[in-house]
């Protein structure tokens, strides 16, 4: 087993270990927020024919030729219609947006074009050129094109993309199947007032939220005492879990069992330690099909252990290429000192100044144990191993937490 490991070498076992969970099927109305997969093609152009971009005339270019020309009007053009007449010259067809240009039409006239217009003769202030105001068919997708790779979250764009190339169903990766295990004799469920001694569970119901929003799925979520066979029990119900994240207990206390209980389990340990703050005792694995994560108690170090690598595990079990969000720089607004030796993910608050430039300061004081720096941050304050003491003024580099800048739903 690999031990007191650096943040970068963790986050490339964790990585490393992800394999895709596969594919299913899901209608295109519930694809919204999933992962496609495998290659999707366009089975038709879009748009599939020429259509008018205005409502106006179709017409024949050449008959601009001679100034304003009075053209009979020889059909109406809704969209939806193909119309049977063939423009000859001399003629036109009054159109409307989206539909079919009729043969012989190389142009199209808007209305506001319009001159003098009698019950089936119509004039115009200026000419065409040919091809003006006509949408060719197959201008955004061509039959055959590579219109998804796989990997792309589904986005409301991408929905509407679907449609319009006919797929429904969709296939989408299937969602990584996450235990959650909360250990900790302490620990209550929220709705229970605490004992003496007690308090209430706030990892558990953090990590799910976790879980969904990164694209998997909480298959199970259980409560373990500080107990060797409880725990093991627990376990054993989770099989078949593609991930098992277990909170708190991995640590060197001696009621901290989850490392024992899973080493006597069969289990193989990747790595036990990470020099990193918060979250030192973070410990990853894998245990007959399934991986586990056994993270720090402490509500900042769960929180943050499971942004720094369960989160991307997951994008990259969805098949996700980029499995986290984008490294940003930014201007360190207060003096932050930190252990040397261990990369520090402060919780940060960034914003932007007056010029427009990204600017973070630290959400407060930098416990593992003060939840309420994680509540107000919107990003991850990088600060790597060597560094002592980030200067105010000087570039870092952080990562926007996924729900910085959520609306409401
Ligand atoms: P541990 O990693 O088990 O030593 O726990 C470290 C600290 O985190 C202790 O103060 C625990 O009480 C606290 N803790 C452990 N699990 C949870 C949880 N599910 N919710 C809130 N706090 C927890
Ligand atoms: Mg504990």
């Amino acid at each position: 087993m690999r031990t007191f490991i650096s943040f970068e070498e963790a986050r490339k076992i964790v990585l490393e270990s992800g394999q895709t969970t596969g594919s299913e099927t899901v209608p295109l109305n519930e694809a919204h927020g999933r992962v496609l997969y495998g290659v999707h093609d366009a089975q038709c152009d879009i748009p599939p024919f020429a259509s008018s971009a205005m409502d106006g005339y179709a017409v024949r270019a050449e008959d601009f030729e001679n100034d304003n020309p009075s053209l009979r009007v020889v059909d109406h053009i809704a969209a939806g219609r193909v119309s049977d007449i063939t423009l000859t010259s001399g003629t036109c067809s009054e159109i409307m947006t989206g539909a079919v240009i009729p043969e012989g039409a190389d142009a199209v006239v808007p209305i506001e074009w319009v001159a003098e217009r009698s019950e089936n003769v119509v004039s115009f202030t200026s000419a065409p050129k040919p091809g003006r105001h006509i949408r060719p068919a197959a201008e955004d997708v061509r039959k055959g094109d590579r219109v998804f790779m796989g990997g792309e979250v589904v986005t409301p764009p991408i929905v509407g993309m679907l449609a319009s190339i006919g797929v429904d169903p969709v296939l989408v990766s299937r969602r990584p199947e996450v235990a959650i295990i909360s250990t900790g004799d302490e620990i209550v469920d929220p709705i229970t007032l605490p004992g003496p001694g007690q308090i209430r569970n706030s990892n558990g119901p953090s990590l799910r939220e976790q879980v969904v929003s990164s694209g998997g799925a909480c298959a199970a979520f259980h409560h373990a005492p500080d107990d060797e066979s409880a725990i093991k029990r627990v376990v054993e119900g989770c099989a078949g879990s593609d991930l098992i994240i277990f909170s708190g207990g991995v640590s060197v206390g001696a009621h901290d069992h989850v490392k024992t209980v899973l080493e006597e389990m069969g289990a193989e340990m990747l790595f036990w330690k990470v020099k990193q703050r918060p979250g030192k005792p973070l410990a990853f694995g894998k245990l007959k099909d399934s991986l586990f994560m056994g993270l720090p108690g402490n509500p900042v170090s769960s929180a943050m252990c499971f942004e720094i690598y369960a989160r991307p595990l997951i994008r990259k079990m969805l098949g996700i290429a980029q499995v986290s969000g984008p490294r940003l720089k930014a201007r360190l607004v207060r003096e932050t000192k930190k252990v040397e030796g261990l990369h520090f993910f402060a919780r940060g608050i960034a914003s932007q100044d007056e010029g427009g430039r990204l600017k973070v300061e630290d959400a407060g004081p930098q416990q593992s144990n003060l939840y309420g720096t994680v509540v107000r941050a919107n990003c991850i304050i990088h600060l790597p191993q060597e560094t002592r003491v980030a200067q105010a003024g000087t570039d870092v580099e952080i990562e926007l937490f996924e729900w910085a800048g959520i609306s409401p739903a």
